[in-house]
């Protein structure tokens, strides 16, 4: 697959131009950034592991007909997807309160709230991604009101089904971030799931220890990143395909001497 032009590079991710026209290369970084960039650092082996997971999770949504903008996963580091015009505003599904939302509103950690809540938040970093109501979001134009009631729907299936994934395999879906893009074909417009789904963009806790399995571990100086993101990927059993994420470091072979007889 021949790398084009570099498009965009954001904190976590680059899109280069892909040989074939409406398609793209998204390269997954292992820079980690929190607090709109005032943090960060550099995990080796993220960007392939977050590469895997988003990868297992869009084809699995796409199993379920959510169209998305993958369409394969081509190497350790890089998915080809379509080039989509990316919708300025971060979805943000929540199950259980936590972060931003118990900051804000002075909720308690670890609330669970009656039913999934969604936010849109405008994307952003010189604002500092703000919360926007759905009037901001007709009145500026980035997505009309037959729009964002489809995505909203989206969003809310996308919810269903990867909380039952995760729960199947021990893991509590406490809240993530979703971004959709759109693509112009034969002059229709049709909207796509875009981005990626990994624990860099979703909140993750495990079932019975609250164990935090996602970003927050970088977030707040948790330590092993690394680790729970493996975790997380050898839950939903796709580790196996992983085992190169850091190299394995053999003992220095041991001299033995051999008697001659
Ligand atoms: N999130 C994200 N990118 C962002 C902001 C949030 O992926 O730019 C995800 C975050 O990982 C979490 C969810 O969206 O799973 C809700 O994040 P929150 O609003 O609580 O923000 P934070 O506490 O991270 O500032």
């Amino acid at each position: 697959m021949k790398k084009g032009k570099k498009l965009y590079e954001g904190k976590a991710k680059i899109l280069y131009a892909a040989s074939e026209k409406g398609t793209a290369i998204q390269h997954f970084k292992d820079d980690a950034t929190a607090f709109n960039n005032q943090k960060k650092s550099n995990i080796e082996g993220k960007g392939i592991l977050n590469n895997r997971i988003s990868e297992h999770i869009l084809s699995s949504l796409n199993q379920i007909g959510i169209e998305t903008h993958l369409i394969k996963r081509i190497n350790m580091r890089e998915q080809l997807v379509k080039l989509v015009e990316i919708i300025p505003i971060e979805f943000v599904v929540r199950n259980i309160a936590t972060g931003s939302l118990t900051k804000r509103l002075g909720i308690e950690d670890g609330t669970i709230l009656e039913k999934p809540l969604i936010e849109f938040c405008y994307k952003n970093d010189d604002l500092n991604d703000p919360l926007v109501a759905r009037e901001h979001i007709y009145s500026f134009g980035w997505a009309t009101a037959i729009e964002l009631d489809w995505i909203t729907k989206q969003c809310f299936r996308i919810n269903d089904f990867m909380q039952g994934m995760f729960k199947a395999v021990g893991i509590k879906l406490v809240d993530f971030k979703l971004e959709f893009g759109r693509l112009n074909k034969d002059e229709k417009t049709k909207i796509l799931l875009a981005d990626e789904i990994s624990p860099d963009t979703c909140r993750l806790w495990d079932a019975t220890s609250d164990k935090k399995l996602d970003k927050d571990r970088f977030r707040k100086d948790l330590g092993n990143l690394l680790e729970a993101y493996q975790e997380v990927a050898r839950r939903l059993d796709i580790l196996h395909e992983q085992n190169n994420v850091r190299p394995i470091k053999f003992p220095k072979p041991i001299a033995v001497k051999i008697k001659k007889k």
